[in-house]
């Protein structure tokens, strides 16, 4: 289990600092977002440092998923949301402020116009076909 003295989340894990936690295993610790998207918006962390989905440990990644998976459907019922999205931010250009990796469940309503971002792309001629064999070459070489 690693820890970081500068890390907000492991500073929450440690009980340094306060949080209000929903739940709790030995690899997994769940609380509220401090500036929830919706009421209810909650963070799923592993009880080790690590940034991103790309370094955290196998056992780890397994544990949040497995805990948002619970925790989803209970903030559902408890919200009366009719949805969430499970997202995780990597990197701090796609977003991400707390460099200690984290999955958001973000209950959703009904028109509540929360996370509307840009309109969607589209590939041009062979551009989706050359993405695709870019991509299957890197995971073929397992440095994606
Ligand atoms: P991200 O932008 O994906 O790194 O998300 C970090 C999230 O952590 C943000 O939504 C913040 O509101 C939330 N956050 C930061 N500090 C705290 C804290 N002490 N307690 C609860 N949530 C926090």
């Amino acid at each position: 289990m690693e820890f970081d003295n500068h890390c907000v989340f492991c500073k929450i894990i440690a009980g340094e600092i306060p949080a209000a936690k929903i739940y709790e295993d030995d690899k997994v610790l769940s609380f509220l977002d401090i500036a929830p998207f919706n009421f209810g918006h909650a963070l799923v962390i592993p009880k080790t440092h690590c940034h991103g989905i790309s370094d955290l440990p196998d056992d780890y990644r397994d544990a949040i998923f497995a805990a948002a998976a619970k925790i989803a459907p209970a903030i559902m019922r408890a919200t009366g949301a009719l949805g969430f999205n499970l997202l995780m931010n990597n990197g701090q250009v796609a977003g991400q402020e707390v460099p200690h990796a984290h999955l958001h469940i973000i209950p959703r309503f009904v028109d509540d116009k929360v996370l509307l971002g840009a309109s969607q792309k589209q590939y041009q001629g062979s551009e989706l076909a050359e993405m695709q064999a870019k991509i299957q070459e890197k995971i073929a070489a397992r440095n994606a």
